[in-house]
Parts: C-alpha cells; sequence; structure tokens
C-alpha cells in the first residue's frame, strides 16, 4: 500500500536537496506509472508532469521504441568497455548519430553515467588540455554564483550553490562571477546594458586571477536550477568574447538546454555563441536510462589526441551499450518526427504566448522567461519597482504544493515557478499545464493576501 511504500522510503532513504524529516512526516508522494506527459501514483491519482521528470524525458514516458533497443541490447551485448583496446558498435553508432547534429566544430565525447560525473570529466580534460600545452598552470576554472553543475565535489565547487558549497564544497582553483540575472540585479540598468556589466565581470575576475591561471569559463547557456534564469541580450556574445582575448576555454553546460528545450538542439545555439565543450545528460537518453557525456571541438581533441599520450581518465561503464543503445533510439526519435522543429515553430511558441496571456498582468507574477518549452515566472511584491518577496522561497514552494494537490507537478526555486514539460507535449496539455499553473498561483495569491 502507499503508507507502506512510504514507511519503508522513509526508512531507508535520504532524499536529494529537502528535509528529511519533513518528507517523512508528510510522506513521499509514490510515483508507479508513466505514459506520455502523464503519471500516477500508487493511489491511481494522475499528474501532469510539467517538468519532464528532472528536465530529462524529453520523449515523454513509455515510448516502445526506446524499450525495445534496451531490451535488443541487453540480449545481443549488455556490457563491455573502452578499456582494452576495445570498443563496441553501439557506441560508435552513438557517436556517428550524435555528430551528425552537433555543428561542425565539434569533433570527439567522453561518456559518462550522469551530468555530474560529465563534469569531472570537464575539469580533468581542461586541465589534461593546457597541461598537454605546455601551461600546467592554467587551472583555475570560473563558474557562476547560483550556477548548478552537479553534486560530485568537483561539479559543486564548480557551481555557485552556497548552499552546497557550506559543507566544504569548494576547492582550490574554482572561481565564480555574478549570475545575469537582471531581474534581481538590474538595478535601473536596461536588460541590455546590464548584460554587458554582467559579461564585464568575466574579464575582471581573470584580469585579478591572471589570464595565465585561468582554464576555462564554465556556465549553462541558461541558468536551469538556479531560477531558469535567461541571460539578456548580448551576454553571450561579450562573454564569447572576453574568453577569446583572453585564451580561456568556454565551456557550455547543455545538461538541461540540449536536446531541444529552447526549440533549436542546443541552447548554445540558442544564445548564438560557440563553445569549446559541451556538457550532455538528460534529454540525450530522455532520462530512461543514465548516460551523460563530455564533447570536445575538434580544436581541443586534435591536442589531447595528437599531442597528449595517455589520458589518466575513465569510467567502468562510459559509453555503456545499452545506454548507447537507448540514446541512438531516442536521438532517431528526436530527427525524424521533427520533434524539436515543433518545439521551435509550434508548441514552444503557443506555451510562451499563453503564459504572456494569463500571467502578463498577474499581480503576483514580474516577469515572465523562457523560450521553447522551458518558462519561469517571477513571483514579485512590487512590480513597478521590481521588489521580490523577502520569503519568496516560501512563497513559490507553497505555490510548488498546491499543485501538486492539484495534480500538477511543477518546480520552485528562489521566488520562481518553473515549467519544462516534455517535448512531445501537445496543445490539450499544455493548455491543462498553464491553467492548473494559473489556479496555483490564484490560490497563492489569495493565500497571502493578494
Ligand atoms: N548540470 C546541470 C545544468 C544540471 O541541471 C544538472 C542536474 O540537474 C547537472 C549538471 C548534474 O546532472 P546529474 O544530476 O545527472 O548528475
Amino acid at each position: 500500500t502507499t503508507s507502506e511504500y512510504q514507511a519503508l522510503d522513509a526508512a531507508h532513504h535520504i532524499h536529494a536537496f529537502l528535509d528529511q524529516k519533513a518528507l517523512n512526516e508528510k510522506g513521499a508522494l509514490v510515483i508507479a506509472k508513466g505514459q506520455g506527459l502523464d503519471l500516477w501514483d500508487t493511489d491511481g491519482r494522475r499528474y501532469l508532469d510539467g517538468m519532464s521528470g528532472l528536465w530529462c524525458t524529453a520523449l515523454g514516458y513509455g515510448r516502445a521504441d526506446l524499450n525495445a533497443a534496451a531490451t535488443r541490447q541487453l540480449e545481443e551485448l549488455p556490457y563491455y568497455n573502452l578499456f582494452f583496446h576495445t570498443t563496441h558498435p553501439r557506441v560508435i553508432e552513438l557517436s556517428e548519430l550524435l555528430f551528425s547534429l552537433l555543428p561542425e566544430h565539434y569533433s570527439h565525447a567522453i561518456y559518462t553515467n550522469s551530468g555530474s560525473e560529465a563534469n569531472e570529466a570537464l575539469i580533468r580534460t581542461v586541465r589534461r588540455y593546457w597541461q598537454v600545452l605546455g601551461k600546467p598552470q592554467k587551472k583555475i576554472m570560473i563558474g557562476r554564483w547560483n550556477g548548478y553543475h552537479g553534486s560530485t565535489l568537483g561539479s559543486t565547487a564548480l557551481g555557485g550553490m552556497g548552499f552546497m558549497h557550506e559543507m566544504g564544497g569548494m576547492l582550490p582553483d574554482f572561481a565564480h562571477i555574478g549570475e545575469p540575472y537582471w531581474y534581481a540585479h538590474g538595478g535601473d540598468l536596461s536588460p541590455e546594458a546590464f548584460a554587458l556589466q554582467a559579461a564585464d565581470e568575466l574579464e575582471r575576475k581573470i584580469l585579478e586571477l591572471g589570464a595565465e591561471n585561468v582554464a576555462a569559463f564554465v556556465a549553462e547557456p541558461f541558468q536551469g536550477a538556479g531560477g531558469m534564469i535567461f541571460p539578456p541580450e548580448g551576454y553571450w556574445a561579450r562573454i564569447q568574447s572576453i574568453c577569446r582575448k583572453y585564451d580561456v576555454l568556454l565551456c557550455a553546460d547543455e545538461v538541461i538546454g540540449g536536446f531541444g528545450r529552447t526549440g533549436e538542439w542546443f541552447a548554445h545555439q540558442h544564445f548564438g555563441f560557440q563553445p569549446d565543450t559541451l556538457t550532455i545528460a538528460k534529454g540525450l537518453t530522455s532520462g530512461y536510462i543514465p548516460m551523460g557525456g563530455l564533447v570536445l571541438s575538434k580544436r581541443m581533441a586534435e591536442v589531447l589526441v595528437e599531442q597528449g599520450g595517455l589520458f589518466a581518465h575513465g569510467l567502468t561503464y562510459s559509453g555503456h551499450p545499452v545506454a548507447a543503445a537507448v540514446a541512438i533510439a531516442n536521438l532517431k526519435a528526436l530527427r525524424d518526427e521533427r520533434i524539436i522543429e515543433r518545439v521551435k515553430q509550434d508548441s514552444g511558441p503557443y506555451l510562451q504566448k499563453a503564459l504572456r496571456e494569463v500571467f502578463a498582468d498577474h499581480p503576483l507574477v514580474g516577469e515572465i522567461q523562457g523560450a521553447g518549452l522551458v518558462a519561469a515566472l517571477q513571483f514579485a511584491e512590487d512590480k513597478a519597482s521590481r521588489k521580490r518577496f523577502a520569503n519568496e522561497d516560501e512563497i513559490a514552494w507553497r505555490c510548488r504544493c498546491i499543485g501538486f494537490d492539484n495534480g500538477l507537478i511543477i518546480r520552485s526555486t528562489l521566488g520562481r515557478m518553473i515549467m519544462a514539460p516534455a517535448l512531445v507535449a501537445s496543445h490539450a496539455e499544455l493548455d491543462e499545464l498553464v491553467d492548473k499553473t494559473r489556479q496555483a498561483v490564484d490560490q497563492t495569491a489569495r493565500e497571502i493576501g493578494r
């Protein structure tokens, strides 16, 4: 029964990023089944998944082709590795397909099981790259405050979540600059002027640390877990020119933005810049099986392959055949069913327009951001002055809980409500998402007397 599951869950699990005791008192929601954008709990209640699981189920739940690909591979070759001068057909076929979808600029991949591991691979590969080029002192990685790159030690240090650093997550050779969050930090500046100011902080940081010591700047093209923040126009062009000027690698964490979220295959294409590396995971397999990876530019790969010799880095499950088989089926579906084109031309504009129609004049909503099938609503105490609530986290969490109680899975972070439905969402499903979000925001507004 549900209560038995909840008791056993409480007895054995430490959940991610939650107050365990408070969760145990309430009992975790036990999700048992999924199809399309729908989830069902163990009591048979239906939920509309407005978050694609954890930003990952691009194709929705229950795809028979992904299941069949995994099953076939489990029968044919359930495991092999890339260690003993060995490789296998699935990982090769996956890379052929992946690089046919990526801009020509990129040529090589190192596969992992997760986004966190992909960022660990990034940290080590970037250090190796500069070492091979005879600049071993160039090893400081600059990230952004409130950026999220994973929960392993290196990816935590690269990320800028202060509350994660509090338990000793900060390591030497990592530094951070501010996030391009105009609504909170833009003051009297226009978004465009703020974008340049926020980007110029990178130049100041590089000069402060010494360009000869700085290996890379790493950021999410749009910040996901740290509030779904889209940088204003001009930000990425300025960041790119600063990186080029000081010979600092530009690394995009595409774990959330990759594979169609914004309506382009990769979020850096939406913002029009060209990173040296891409970190990928989540949408690579639609979350059906764990897989991530680090994608390298031709220039970096050439240095590592031609001059690098042995690179002491590898995982037992790197390029796992079953994960690779699922990734191939997933990428073929995204490509052949023209799902990302549809996000760009149809479902994305449909969602963005509906949100603006419903929330532009809402007393609680100060800003609506997003593109394609990702969006955020910023709660505001005073819309004219962009004043935020002192307890905005609490208010947004309350809104998220109202949504859950009403059969809508939506996320709150830092006073912002976030949605990222599966890329296959129909108009009817997007209507339901917007409508249930409106109900949750309205009730939140009533509860706080707005
Ligand atoms: N990078 C970004 C941008 C993420 O959002 C996440 C996870 O949410 C990660 C990295 C870490 O990925 P994983 O949870 O697969 O380790």
